[in-house]
């Protein structure tokens, strides 16, 4: 494990940041040492099943050897905390939020907890009695599901400065519960539940109303009476509106989601993590890794040989992270390990499709991506199910939906998720997961008055090799945010370095929906629209979503929000 390992400059100011580790602030830990800390600590799982210490070694010098390619990366709290104290592993997880007082300040604990680790926190707040509805025990009235929301919220601006990164949430609320209103509009003010990304749980039967221009029913959770009639097509315009406005909120399809429940006889899915990738029982966590597809791209073909090759212990490296993660709650633990889901997704998408020589815009990329997470998915069942004859199947395996399908084993109840890889794919230097490229040439701030011009790798490689490159070129395509109409830019290459906004939001979502279509959880990506966009642009996209089986949504709408984290020219 002395294999140096090259990152580039942003890679290692985020490193340094926050996943090495310091002592009295100061860097104590190089990056090799970081992941020799993080393949020793998770091949130690091995020792459990009866490894000798030989074979853990050369199986910690597998997981070295993958990660220092950069050919994997799990989640960051698992390069952050693996043999560190805190040892908390995962990134996902959802919380129940119960009816009852006790439930409710439980959970604020139980989240404090998970965000001081690096986790993110879901929850379903469809459980609590609406607003002004009655309050037996003091025969006061209730506050409401957002009124809760804004409790959860405060309590995690306030652990966000000690922990090792940003708490995040997920707020789901149905749309047949009575509050569902204020929900949708809530975040049109951008000061309310900064810390929440919010999602609609939209039902079946709501969608067929909204087709069929019906009402549905609004049903007080606490007595299960229907307190009132709306029009699904009011509600659904009005959350429209709200996203046009805001991007948020986002919607998830609650009945999909639990189609495709792997365990329903031991809970229903109510909610997902923060990014809306990772559908999860109440008290689930799950561990996700990203293997990154430009590394399995060499002279424009794709390696699969290779690629299995990695799949197979990024499965094996996954599993031993349920062993080795310790979790702040028991009931958290107990189905972690019963279930032991994982999520194996990809990053660096678009750029392996730049080295294909395949515009992401295109029938062709969607034929790749079912064809990438096609493969991707039976690999990682063939991985699971030889961890099964090895170590047994996951302990709810006979209750799970899997004997019915004729399957002898399976160590994990999920294997697959597309994650953002908001910060992996920045440390492997590659496109965040199955998002397109956000801008070919950036200007980046430094110090004070300083600008730095970022040019994307395989553009400068091209650029040069076809002699086209000039500095005042970059600066150019800086200025505008793409590369499209730019003179001196061939055709073809305009064609294949498009960047989000240069994409129809109808191939943001045939993407994602080939993604889906071989994925057991989610998939995490943005929709995103020009400014100009209108809200029938939207409306369509929601529908072909729904229509192309995706399991949620998420649009951004350019400036639709005074806070921006991404804009032309400036990137995290
Ligand atoms: N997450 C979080 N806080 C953050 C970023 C991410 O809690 O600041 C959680 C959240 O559940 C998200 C998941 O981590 O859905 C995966 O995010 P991502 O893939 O961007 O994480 P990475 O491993 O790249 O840091």
């Amino acid at each position: 494990m002395n294999k140096k390992i090259e990152l580039s400059a942003n890679a290692l100011t985020v490193l340094e940041r926050r996943y090495l580790k310091k002592d009295k602030g100061k860097v104590t830990e190089k990056p090799e040492d970081m992941f020799k800390r993080v393949a020793q600590n998770i091949s130690e799982a091995e020792l459990r099943y009866g490894k000798e210490d030989s074979e853990v070694e050369k199986i910690a010098n597998d997981f070295y050897e993958l990660m220092t390619k950069l050919d994997f990366l799990p989640n960051s709290p698992t390069l952050m905390n693996a043999g560190n104290e805190l040892q908390q592993l995962a990134a996902c997880f959802v919380l129940p939020v119960e009816d009852s007082m006790e439930s409710i300040f439980e959970t604020i604990k139980h989240a404090a907890l998970i965000h001081k680790s690096g986790g993110g926190t879901g929850f379903s707040f469809s459980r609590l009695r609406p607003q002004r509805d009655r309050v037996l025990t003091t025969g006061g009235v209730a506050s409401g599901p957002i009124s809760f929301m804004k409790v959860f919220n405060a309590a995690t601006e306030a652990v966000k400065q000690g922990g090792t990164r940003r708490g995040a949430n997920m707020g789901i609320l149905r749309v047949d519960h009575p509050d569902i209103l204020e929900f949708i509009k809530i975040k049109e003010d951008n000061k309310e539940l900064t810390n929440f990304n919010l999602s609609v749980g939209i039902t079946e039967a709501f969608m067929e109303a909204v087709e069929k221009g019906e009402t549905y029913e609004l049903i007080n959770p606490r007595n299960g009476e229907v307190v009132k009639q709306l029009m699904a097509k009011e509600v659904f315009d009005l959350l429209i509106d709200s996203s046009w406005k805001s991007g948020e909120p986002g919607i998830i399809f609650l009945d999909r989601m639990n189609e495709t429940n792997p365990t329903p006889k031991i809970g229903e899915i109510e909610s997902t993590n923060p990014c809306g990738e990772q559908p999860l029982l109440p008290y689930e966590a799950c561990n996700l890794g990203s293997i990154n597809l430009a590394n399995f791209v060499n002279k424009g073909k794709l390696d699969y040989k290779h690629l299995r090759t990695a799949i197979k212990l990024s499965v094996r490296f996954l599993d031993n992270v349920i062993d080795m993660g310790q979790y702040p709650l028991q009931q958290i633990t107990d189905i972690v390990q019963a279930n032991r889901k994982i999520g194996l997704g990809v990053m660096g998408f678009a750029d392996s499709l730049i080295k294909l020589g395949i515009p992401y815009n295109s029938e062709g990329a969607v034929t790749f991506a079912e064809e990438i997470m096609g493969f991707i998915q039976q690999e990682t069942k063939v991985a699971s199910e030889e961890l099964a004859q090895e170590r047994g199947s996951f302990p709810n395996f006979e209750m799970s939906v899997y004997p019915g399908k004729g399957m002898k084993g399976l160590r994990n109840a999920t294997t697959t998720t597309i994650a953002p890889t908001g910060t992996i794919s920045i440390i492997a230097g590659v496109s965040s997961g199955i998002e397109p490229l956000f801008a070919v040439c950036y200007k980046r701030n430094i110090l004070d008055n300083d600008e730095l011009l970022e040019v994307h790798p395989l553009f400068e490689e091209l650029a040069k090799n076809r002699g086209f490159y000039s500095e005042g070129l970059m600066e150019e395509i800086a200025e505008k945010g793409t590369v499209r109409g730019i003179k001196g830019i061939p055709i073809d290459i305009q064609q294949l370095f498009v960047t989000a906004h240069d994409i129809s939001p109808q191939w943001h979502v045939q993407i994602q929906a080939a993604f889906q279509k071989y994925t057991d959880n989610a998939v995490s990506k943005t929709v995103n629209f020009h400014n100009e966009a209108t809200r029938e642009d939207i409306k369509e996209v929601f529908m072909l979503s729904y229509k192309l089986k995706c399991k949620g949504v998420t649009v951004y709408r350019d400036g639709s929000r005074d806070n921006q984290v991404l804009t032309k020219g400036d990137v995290k």
